[in-house]
């Protein structure tokens, strides 16, 4: 769950040390939105949690329904026209699929963070949505860039063998063909190079240090 659901329902939130993670950005976008009890790294999470559960619990309060109802989701409940109807009171639906289902994202405003999740409990911040999504447009043009350069090899070849078999006009045409494919297998490029680009900033951005008293101690 998100530190933030936590957070209100009570509980106490530990957060992976972002510089420690395998994947900095989810720890790093956690800790940009909550401020959580302990930020350690993977290697003391065992001992702490150990050390935490053993602790008195505190007053139990009861927990948001919003809250309730997207852990059972998260853990896989059947999904009814009910469910879709409750997610339609917790969050409007977007135009945006779901990077890991394909399934309709709903936009579930919580404070100034801006999730988006699917009926089946797939959960995306708004920056790893964004990510995600880039990701799927670099995959989609790296398909569309393969097949024209498959076009282009192709098109030279045939001019190739018109040119020998004394074709000319038919040479020129399949040359011609060649040619547009490549134009636009150049632009596609660029457009991968631009996206790889924005990916590696909004990650630089993402990267957030550890609070100074934690990193001292961890
Ligand atoms: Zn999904």
């Amino acid at each position: 769950m998100a530190p933030r659901g936590f957070r209100r329902s009570n509980g106490i939130t530990v957060v992976q040390d972002p510089t420690d993670a395998l994947f900095h950005e989810m720890p790093a976008t956690a800790l940009g939105r909550v401020k959580p009890d302990h930020v350690v790294p993977l290697s003391e999470m065992p001992p702490l949690l150990e050390k935490l559960v053993k602790e008195p619990a505190g007053q139990a309060r009861p927990v948001p329904w919003n809250v309730k109802y997207e852990v059972e989701i998260a853990k896989g409940k059947a999904v009814t026209m009910e469910d879709m109807e409750k997610m339609d009171r917790i969050g409007r639906r977007s135009v945006l699929t779901c990077p890991d289902c394909g399934g309709t994202m709903w936009e579930v405003d919580d404070a100034k963070l801006v999730r988006y999740r699917c009926h089946v409990g797939h959960a995306y911040t708004s920056e790893l949505m964004s990510i995600a999504l880039d990701e799927t447009l670099r995959r989609t043009l790296a398909t569309a860039l393969r097949t024209l350069d498959e076009r282009v090899a192709l098109a030279t070849k045939l001019s190739t063998d018109a040119r020998q078999r004394g074709h000319s006009q038919r040479a020129s045409s399949w040359a011609t063909e060649a040619e547009e494919f490549a134009q636009q297998a150049t632009s596609i490029r660029d457009s991968i190079k631009r996206i790889d680009e924005m990916v590696a900033r909004m990650e630089a951005d993402a990267t957030v240090a550890p609070p100074e008293a934690e990193r001292m101690t961890g």
